[in-house]
C-alpha cells in the first residue's frame, strides 16, 4: 500500500513540473518530442540522421538520457548541435525535473526543435510526462512484431511510431505490416513511418513531419 502512495505522489509532482516545462516550451515557440524505445532500437542513429537533414534550416538541440555514459551525447556533439547529457546513474527513465534542469544549461538561441532521447526502456518512461509535445516510439525490425502488444501503454501514449531498421526485413523474422496492425489495434490514431538509418529510407518523410509541426519557421 505504501509503495503505491509514494509512486502516485512522485507522478503528481512530475506532472506539475512537466506542465511548467510545456508552458515554457510553448512560450519559446519550441516543438519538442520525447523519443522512446528499447535499448538498441536505433534512437541515437535516428537523431543523427534527423540532424543531418534538418540542421541547416532548423535551430535544434538534443537532450540525451542515458543510464551510465555520455557516449550518445558525444555522437551528437560531433554534428555541431547543442546537446546536454543526463546520466541517470541507474535510473530507468527521465523525469520532468531532470529535463527542466538540463534545459536551463542548454546554450542555444531561437530554438525551434528539441529532441529528448529517453533512456532505452519501453515500460516506465510511458508514465513520466516530460512536457513534450508528443511521444515518438521507435521499434526496430530486429525486435520482432509483438512489441506493441507487449508494451501497450507506450503505444497508447505515443502520437508517432517509427519502424526502424526497415532494410533488415529480408533477414529477420518480422513483418512490418504486422507491427503496424498490432500498433493500430492499440492506438488507431498513430502516425507511422518506416525508416532505415543505413539506407536513408523514410528519413525525408519523417523530417517532413517534424517541419510541418514547427511553431517558429
Ligand atoms: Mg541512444
Ligand atoms: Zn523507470
Amino acid at each position: 500500500m505504501g509503495v503505491l502512495t509514494v509512486e502516485r505522489k512522485i507522478l503528481q509532482k512530475n506532472d506539475v513540473i512537466a506542465a511548467e516545462n510545456r508552458a515554457m516550451f510553448l512560450q519559446l515557440g519550441l516543438f519538442t518530442i520525447n523519443l522512446l524505445s528499447s535499448p538498441g532500437s536505433g534512437k541515437t542513429s535516428l537523431v543523427e540522421k534527423t540532424i543531418e537533414v534538418l540542421k541547416e534550416k532548423v535551430n535544434m538541440a538534443v537532450i540525451e538520457g542515458d543510464v551510465q555514459t555520455d557516449l550518445d551525447a558525444r555522437r551528437i556533439e560531433k554534428l555541431g548541435v547543442p546537446v546536454i547529457q543526463i546520466v541517470t546513474n541507474g535510473g530507468c527513465h527521465l523525469e520532468a525535473n531532470l529535463v527542466h534542469e538540463s534545459f536551463k544549461n542548454l546554450i542555444a538561441d531561437h530554438l525551434q526543435f528539441l529532441i529528448i532521447e529517453n533512456v532505452g526502456n519501453l515500460v516506465c518512461p510511458a508514465s513520466y510526462d516530460l512536457g513534450e509535445d508528443c511521444k515518438v516510439v521507435l521499434v526496430s525490425t530486429t525486435e520482432g512484431d509483438d512489441k506493441p502488444l507487449k508494451y501497450p501503454a507506450m503505444f497508447i501514449k505515443a502520437k508517432v511510431m517509427i519502424i526502424n531498421k526497415i532494410d533488415l526485413v529480408p533477414y529477420v523474422n518480422c513483418k512490418p505490416d504486422v507491427i503496424e496492425q498490432n500498433a493500430l489495434s492499440i492506438n488507431p490514431d498513430l502516425k507511422i513511418f518506416r525508416t532505415s538509418c543505413t539506407t536513408g529510407e523514410g528519413i525525408q518523410e519523417w523530417c517532413g513531419w517534424i517541419n510541418s509541426n514547427l511553431r517558429v519557421r
